[in-house]
């Protein structure tokens, strides 16, 4: 590998190859690592200043018929312990959320057979209506791309209805890892690489806002995680940079039937640093507090910029995640690590007119 050629080409702004990519990650050490992503890092943000804000993720249904392996969530319907939450439950959660000053709600639920676009379009608008200052990601893109099989409808057609609902975001979560063969041995039921690029592509094209996310540490090959970032790299530069945040969570074993290990702390940060180097075309690099806790801070130095105070999700917590309430703590440990923790409105929907005016 040749480090002062890639160091070079991350000076000078130029997007490293794949193969440097993957031989960084192979022989890189954690501190070449640390360095390269925040010289990346720079282009965009204040070396000694993360941003964050705290939010919820309210799973509104556990009803999926997916059947993923690796999930500890869902319920077949008709099998007990299901659960659709009402909109005065839902409120509740909000209520709750905005208690803790919470402002940024992300809706995540499960694969319903019931429950057609229009049906998420006319809860959303309510709920807009009555929380006007809040911020919603309103579904993952996953749940989008199954509502529109059974609603027989386009994913541009599915995404138009949103719109007219109101609906500004959703998200580009249940992404995992966007390799074929990953999908095929853990969730065959739930979509294939390319189709989840149509669909977030409609979402875009409609001028709605999404992300980019990914999920570490179940059995995946470091040749599949690769072809994840590959993909998701060549889509933004497809969609003219519109996807405004790239996430990494890792993978909680507990309670499902894949079970295994989970990642440790060094093995998550190089690879946000990694994701930092490689998709160059991404803003904003998020750290997961949400499953590494307080570790998840030293990802500012890996490369993030940004990360959520979450209050509830249930998906992770019953796979072994644990939700810390002490936000005071969790800003003082940004602010130990050398980062000004500023706290930001939600992001508005980027154009790539932007992302330039910003490079
Ligand atoms: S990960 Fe999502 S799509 Fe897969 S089974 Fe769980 S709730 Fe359903």
């Amino acid at each position: 590998m040749n480090f002062r050629s890639i160091e070079e080409k991350i000076q000078t702004e130029q997007a490293i190859s794949r193969q440097e990519a993957e031989d960084l990650f192979k022989q890189g050490s954690d501190q070449e690592l640390a360095h390269l992503a925040s010289l990346t890092r720079k282009r965009f943000h204040r070396p000694n200043e993360a941003t964050y804000l705290i939010m919820a993720i309210i799973n509104y249904t556990n009803v999926c018929v997916a059947k993923c392996d690796y999930c500890s969530f869902y319920r077949l319907p008709h099998q007990e312990g299901t659960y659709l939450l009402s909109f005065e439950e839902l409120c509740e959660r909000i209520d709750q959320l905005s208690s803790h000053g919470g402002t940024l709600v992300g809706f995540n639920g499960g694969f319903h057979p019931k429950l057609q676009i229009q049906d998420y379009g006319a809860l959303f608008a309510k709920i807009h209506q009555k929380y006007p200052k809040l911020t919603f990601y309103e579904m993952t893109i996953a749940e989008f791309m199954f509502s529109c099989k059974i609603s027989k409808i386009s994913y541009q057609e599915g995404a138009e209805i949103l719109k007219s609902f109101g609906t500004e975001w959703i998200t580009g979560g249940g992404a995992e890892i966007l390799d074929d063969q990953f999908r095929m041995r853990h969730s065959p039921g739930k979509f294939k690489t390319d189709d989840y690029f149509k669909a977030q592509e409609a979402v875009l094209d409609a001028g709605l806002g999404s992300t980019a996310t990914m999920v570490i540490g179940f059995d995946e090959t470091i040749e599949e995680r690769f072809n994840h970032l590959e993909k998701l790299r060549n889509f933004q530069e497809k969609v003219d940079r519109k996807l405004s945040s790239f996430l990494c969570w890792t993978y909680k074993p507990w309670n499902n039937e894949l079970g295994g290990k989970e990642i440790s702390t060094q093995d998550y940060l190089r690879w946000l640093a990694i994701s930092r180097i490689y998709l160059h075309n991404f803003i904003n690099i998020r750290t997961s507090v949400l499953t590494r806790n307080e570790d998840a801070l030293l990802g500012l130095k890996y490369g993030a910029n940004d990360f959520d105070i979450p209050t509830e999700d249930e998906v992770t917590e019953k796979a072994g995640a644990t939700i810390s309430l002490d936000f005071s703590r969790i800003l003082e440990n940004c602010e130990n690590l050398g980062f000004k923790p500023i706290h930001r409105e939600a992001w508005t929907r980027p154009s790539s007119t932007k992302f330039k005016e910003r490079c």
